[in-house]
């Protein structure tokens, strides 16, 4: 390869920015890709509408960060609403608070993981520097109520267009079905790219856009963190497979709260050395909630899905626990009054009829399980607490176990203390650059991930050629 040329190792969204910005900038490109075609998978995103950026993404600063201090506010705030939900009567506009700020928090960079070192790319391609760039190469775009990004078209297939209508035009060379193996440094200076095959191509100037796969083994100056699944359906403890197999399909707009189980109770023999209040800063209360989402779940044979879910999956791991408010709109003091006025109403009626007009009937057959409830027997003043509180705190332990292609994103990859977060080039390696999911940063549905992978792209595909100029 000639002393000026860029290669780009994999043909998604973020090697396609990559080698539009670094051809742009002057270099020769060539991107090496493992299929038989670029951003194949930018296809599927968005259910083929391509949800490509996020209009909080950089649209005011200063509020961002004030939206960071609401997150830690929010922690708070959340566990205190689920504590007062058991011990006395909630207010709905308690609870309404709680789920808007959720929302909220989304709206910062500090959505994403690894947010500190994210953060300079993300300062220089903003949404709106993302949408100039898309409408650059002619693609119209549109934003949603929740300022979620997508084409004019709502057609995947008018961001791939453009894009490899730009990569055409500016004459950069694609490889395809270069399935890289690793990269070895070169006596001779550079560094060689080693395929399947055994064949070695030589470039003195490289960007790893390949992903989730891992092509730097090889290489010890690179830590690589843990891949696993994010933005993923949650699992659910097999021990509830009866409850779920009878929900599969139902759909629900719950707001969905993730607990953590401290070992507070489990360890306190080990840590008795500890003094009290030291245990109590080591451990929050046995029972506190981690993340908070509301929208619509949909249930499944081995658990639970939808957006919410996907963005709680961020936080989760095994042994959590996933509450479920079922009825979130209306406070448990609400609910309770709703129930005792039908009951006083009927005089008798079956305790399965109270929830008729509720919640899906397969739903409100699981909570009066879960309830302890038999569906005929008698509604009473008793019984009307339990069955509120189950509809309220629709309980489900989580084994923790997603699988990889469930997920739309994994996280981890290769870690972002080894690269400049302002070029995005290995501290390591001079001339090697890396961008989009091969980096550990990830963020949460609603356009985050593509816009995190074009701004990358473009920061390492400019940072790359004016290394290979120099
Ligand atoms: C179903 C689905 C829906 C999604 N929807 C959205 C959405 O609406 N909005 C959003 O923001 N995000 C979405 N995402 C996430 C988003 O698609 C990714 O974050 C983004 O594609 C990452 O881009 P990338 O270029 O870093 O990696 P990829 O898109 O994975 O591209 C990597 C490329 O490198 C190639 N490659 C891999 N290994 C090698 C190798 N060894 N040699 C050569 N080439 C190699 C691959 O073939 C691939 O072309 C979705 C993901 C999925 C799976």
């Amino acid at each position: 390869m000639s002393k000026h040329s860029v290669v780009v190792i994999g043909g998604g969204a973020a090697g396609m920015a990559a080698a539009i910005a670094a051809a742009r900038t002057g270099a020769k490109v060539l991107i090496a890709e493992k299929s038989n075609r670029l951003g194949k998978k930018i296809l599927a995103t968005g259910n083929g509408r391509c949800n490509l950026s996020n209009m909080s993404i950089g649209s005011n600063d200063a509020e961002n960060s004030a939206l960071f201090d609401q997150n830690a506010h929010h922690s708070q705030h959340a566990q205190h609403a689920h504590s007062t939900q058991h011990s006395q009567h909630t207010h709905s506009t308690q609870h309404t608070q709680h789920t808007q700020h959720t929302h909220n928090t989304q709206n910062a960079y500090n959505a994403y993981h690894n947010n500190e070192f994210a953060a300079s790319t993300l300062k220089r391609y903003r949404c709106t520097a993302i949408r100039e760039f898309f409408a650059g190469l002619g693609l119209l775009t549109t934003t949603d109520e929740r300022g979620w990004v997508f084409p004019s078209s709502k057609w995947a297939n008018s961001v791939l267009d453009v894009l490899v209508a730009e990569v055409r035009r500016l004459d950069i060379k694609c490889l395809f079905e270069a399935d890289i193996r690793s990269i070895e440094i070169r006596k001779a200076g550079g560094y060689g790219l080693v395929f399947g095959a055994g064949s070695i191509l030589h470039a003195d100037t490289l960007i790893i856009a390949t992903g989730t796969s891992n092509i730097t083994n090889k290489l010890a100056g690179f830590t690589h963190e843990k891949i696993q699944p994010i933005l993923a359906p949650l699992v659910v403890e097999p021990t509830e497979k009866a409850s779920l197999n009878s929900l599969d399909g139902v759909r629900c707009v719950c707001a969905a709260t993730l607990y953590r189980t401290t070992p507070k109770k489990a360890q306190a023999a080990e840590l008795e050395s500890l003094e009290q209040n030291q245990l109590e800063q080591e451990y929050p209360p046995a029972f506190s909630p981690l993340a908070s989402e509301r929208g619509e779940v949909l249930f499944r044979p081995y658990g639970v899905s939808g957006i919410a879910i996907f963005n709680l999956s961020r936080h989760a791991q095994k042994g959590d626990t996933l509450v479920l408010d079922l009825l979130a709109e209306q406070s448990l003091y609400d609910l309770e009054h709703f129930f005792a006025q039908r009951l006083e109403a009927h005089g008798t009626l079956p305790v399965e009829q109270l929830l008729t007009g509720t919640v899906h009937t397969r739903l409100a057959a699981a909570v009066l399980k879960k309830a302890g409830l038999k569906p005929t027997q008698p509604a009473t003043t008793e019984n009307i607490p339990t069955l509120a509180a189950n509809l309220k705190t629709f309980t489900l332990p989580l084994t923790g176990e997603t699988k990889e292609e469930q997920a739309q994103v994994m996280r981890g990859g290769l870690a972002v203390e080894g690269f400049n977060p302002d070029t995005l080039c290995s501290r390591a390696y001079s001339g090697i650059f890396a961008a989009g999911e091969a980096l550990d940063v990830d963020g949460p549905c609603g356009g985050y991930n593509l816009h995190w992978a074009w701004a990358s792209g473009l920061v390492a595909g400019e940072q790359a050629a004016h290394f290979a100029l120099q």
